[in-house]
């Protein structure tokens, strides 16, 4: 599946479209005098602060989208098997759906130093307010990720409006990661004080969309020999040969250019094995293999869009990056298994022992967690239902609280096991209210489908917009989803 296949003419056209649609909008244009860091960034396709790009790391994200699932998530291990020039495991960011998500490894993910974000409770696109809160409270609820530092949130299908980003500034969150930049619009993360400035054919771009403080990380397209650009899962648009020679040719691009993120956006789905379906092993082989080979050069970095944010804040050369606190990966070591999968003295292969292990059945659904199951199968009326087991019941785990993160959480004995300053963890997020009036029916979608339903949501929205181009619906639908 692409995202979007652009042909370079069509591109040509759609970036004038761009440029009126900008001039059409942009009513007060963002000015860097008085939008500064660590709150305000204009967008821009320089390096903040006026650094100069040689001086700058490149930052390149990787990231998975939907359910995480034992195979699911071995092979986004696999993906991210390399390492940083300070010697730290590289780290991924995880936009997470519900359904068939198994919650002990979100925890899992999570206490490895990776990132765990917002992508909806059902998987739809333009989602409700509810569909984005009852994800965040689950996630925190039995994935024991806490509130504040699930900081993110990318659209299924990518299909975002207005409202959907500031319903993600309304809930605290801090960054979007659901547009895309191409060439002409691959701009570093910037905040939308001024608007968003990506996407510009969809409606969203322009001033009119005014969110202080809150972050776009724009998604890097990669153009292949056609000039088409490519989005998601990019190794799905050509032969393996193919893809990673685009994918070299644009990663030199960002790199010898102005090093902006280079991003490789995957549905671990899409490498994974399973009966009946493609053999997707080329595919995966070289990906790991074109990963593996940015591994090593100058100031190349693997990291999360939680830790590109933190840079983005508060930017210093490539050479200060290793020695930064967010670029650290110390593991905590407390001498006992707390169910997040880190200390491996009853853990084998890479599964936590079952008897710390909560498993949740319900009809549609199968899940494990660390914390309590809820009585009822989570719904998006209710995504946490009341505990299973009563408070008095010895058997009954504790939610993470407030003050101690679940890397240092006993959820069994209640206890934090953080015991110094170096460890310790105040949530100030606020819990948002995930049991308000619901306007839409809730629809489970397949979770292992391998999002075929993309092309049709996005088809649909880029098919419309662009005949509003004047383009036509043949050509439109070249740029679907
Ligand atoms: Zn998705």
């Amino acid at each position: 599946m692409k995202f979007f296949g652009i042909s370079t003419a069509i591109f040509a056209v759609l970036s004038i479209a761009n440029q009126l649609s900008q001039a059409a909008t942009t009513a007060s244009p963002c000015d860097p005098n008085t939008c500064k860091l660590p709150n305000c960034l204009c967008p821009s396709l320089s390096p903040p602060n006026g650094m100069k790009p040689s001086d700058v790391p490149q930052f390149v994200t990787i990231t998975f989208d939907d359910s995480i699932q034992p195979e699911l998530l071995a092979t986004a291990q696999d993906v991210l098997n390399v390492k940083n020039p300070n010697g730290c495991a590289a780290k991924g960011s995880w936009y997470v759906s519900m359904l068939y998500t198994n919650f002990a490894l979100v925890q899992q993910w999570y206490a490895q130093g990776n990132e765990v974000a917002d992508h909806t409770f059902t998987h739809v696109g333009s989602p409700s307010s509810q569909e984005i809160a009852a994800a965040r409270a689950m996630l925190n609820q039995y994935g024991g990720v806490p509130l504040g530092k699930i900081k993110g949130f990318r659209a299924p299908f990518l299909n975002y409006t207005q409202d959907t980003l500031r319903e993600i500034a309304a809930q605290g969150f801090q960054y979007d990661t659901s547009a895309s930049g191409v060439v002409d619009d691959c701009y570093w993360p910037y905040t939308l004080d001024y608007g968003l400035a990506n996407d510009c054919w969809n409606n969203v771009c322009g001033s009119e969309l005014k969110l202080p403080g809150v972050w776009e990380i724009p998604m890097y397209a990669v153009q292949d020999s056609a000039g088409t650009a490519q989005l998601m899962d990019v190794y799905l648009a050509g032969s393996p040969s193919d893809v990673t020679a685009w994918s070299n040719a644009n990663f030199d691009r960002h790199y010898n250019g102005n090093r902006q993120p280079f991003g490789i956006y995957i549905h671990p789905t899409h490498l994974t094995n399973y009966p009946g379906l493609a053999d997707t092993t080329a595919q995966k082989k070289a990906v790991i293999s074109f990963i593996q080979s940015l591994q090593g050069k100058p100031d190349v970095w693997f990291v999360t869009n939680d830790q590109l944010l933190q840079w983005m804040q508060n930017p210093v050369p490539a050479s200060q990056l290793a020695s930064q606190p967010y670029m650290q990966c110390t593991t905590p070591k407390i001498g006992k298994e707390i169910c997040n999968g880190l200390e491996n003295i009853t853990v084998a292969n890479n599964v936590v022992s079952g008897g710390l292990l909560n498993s949740c059945n319900f009809n549609s659904a199968n899940w494990d967690t660390c914390f309590n199951c809820p009585s009822s199968e989570p719904t998006l009326e209710n995504p946490t239902p009341k505990s299973a087991v009563a408070s008095t019941d010895p058997s009954f785990r504790h939610v993470v609280p407030n003050d101690c993160d679940s890397l240092w959480w006993d959820p069994i004995a209640g206890q934090c096991l953080c015991s110094n300053t170096t460890c310790a963890y105040n949530d100030t997020a606020v819990p948002i209210s995930t049991n308000t009036t619901v306007n839409r029916a809730a629809s489970a979608t397949g979770g292992i489908s391998r999002e075929t339903n993309a092309e049709n949501s996005s088809s649909v929205k880029f098919t419309t917009s662009l005949m509003g181009l004047g383009l036509s619906a043949g050509v439109a639908a070249m740029m679907a989803l």
